[in-house]
């Protein structure tokens, strides 16, 4: 439909503010959308920091190499002193354990990692720590970021899955074994011979009792000779069971995740027991283990994947780790301060 010409002429202010409006709306999208488009801002060149007692800076490594991770740390830059490169290496070693049949590049692969380096006034090396690498072995890539987790350092693959064992705490602050593992004992109460399952604690009745490893409670009630008993599930196929307890911390309840060194009861004489003390077993796939012996290399860490401050560490350490020379078997030149 054809409107006269005359309509259109018509003069009101309507046009003015509809340009206005038009051009601020343009204008406001135009800066949001350049906010969006902005990369994050590279961390900026900073001289290093000279940190008390020693200076502290960045350093990159990267390329084809091969040997120990000692030995492939040296291909990749043999300035480095030989103990600088053991520190990495030890590291390294640690870092992919989990993931690795064997230690280092077997054959030649690619390795690539950020570190970070405390050096005494003297320039000597005090410290290293790796903050994240990334080495492919045998086809297959394996990535390590360092993260900390409620003040507990760690390393955790791309998808947050610990690559640190925890280790085990102790169940009570302070306590004497009165009695340990053994798979011969002779039972106090029924006199015959009964693998003891676990070990036993002196303690007083109503001592806090903690959980040795981060996992989910699977068992919080009374259950036969063990009177009683708190079960915990742990990553990695661990499970721990605290016994003969007088009773439950409020939180305990199956299904509840609970930290390493959390309450979950009190020592009593629950079950079949002869005086208050804790009964404390650690279980690998089920089966009983020594708790003295598996006590530092059990119980990964809880995984962090769904942990809020994760992926934007993950990320700012992938940006990191970017900046690890790829090809060339030279040592990137960058040092930053200290974060
Ligand atoms: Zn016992």
């Amino acid at each position: 439909m054809i409107r006269p010409f005359h309509r259109r002429a018509h003069r009101s202010p309507f046009p003015f503010y509809a340009v206005l409006a038009v051009l601020l709306v343009t204008l406001a999208l135009a800066v949001s959308w350049t906010r969006l488009d902005t990369p994050p801002p590279e961390p900026p060149m900073l001289p290093a920091v000279y940190a008390v007692g020693g200076r502290v800076d960045t350093l990159f490594l990267g390329g084809y190499t091969r040997g120990s991770f000692a030995e492939a740390v040296r291909v990749l830059d043999s300035d480095l002193s030989e103990s600088e490169r053991g520190m990495i290496g030890r590291h390294l070693d640690k870092m992919f354990a989990p993931v690795l049949k064997e230690k280092g590049l077997v054959d030649t692969g690619r390795l690539r990692l950020a570190y970070e380096r405390t050096q005494r006034p003297d320039g000597t090396t005090r410290a290293i720590r790796v903050l994240a690498a990334e080495t492919a072995v045998a086809g297959s890539m394996h990535t390590a970021f360092f993260y900390e987790q409620d003040k507990r350092p760690g390393y955790f693959d791309g998808l947050g899955r610990s690559l640190t064992p925890q280790g085990l705490a102790r169940p009570l602050d302070r306590a004497w074994i009165s009695s340990p593992f053994n798979t011969q004992r002779v039972h106090p109460i029924l006199r015959r011979i009964m693998p003891h399952n676990g070990v036993d604690y002196a303690a007083t009745a109503g001592t806090p009792v903690r959980a040795t490893a981060d996992g989910s409670v699977s068992w919080a009630q009374p259950r036969g000779g063990y009177g009683n008993l708190v079960e915990i599930q742990h990553p990695s196929g661990y499970s721990t069971r605290y016994a003969h307890l007088s009773g439950f911390a409020s939180r305990v309840r199956p299904g509840a995740a609970v930290q390493q060194g959390e309450v979950v009861g009190f020592v009593g004489s629950t079950g079949l027991s002869t005086g208050p003390h804790l009964h404390y077993e650690v279980r690998r796939q089920g089966q009983p283990v020594n708790p003295e012996v598996v006590a530092l290399d059990a119980g990964p860490a809880a995984d962090v994947g769904y942990t809020p401050g994760w992926r934007t560490e993950r990320q700012r350490l992938a940006r990191l780790l970017a900046r690890a020379p790829t090809m060339l078997s030279t040592r990137g030149r960058a040092a930053m301060a200290d974060r």
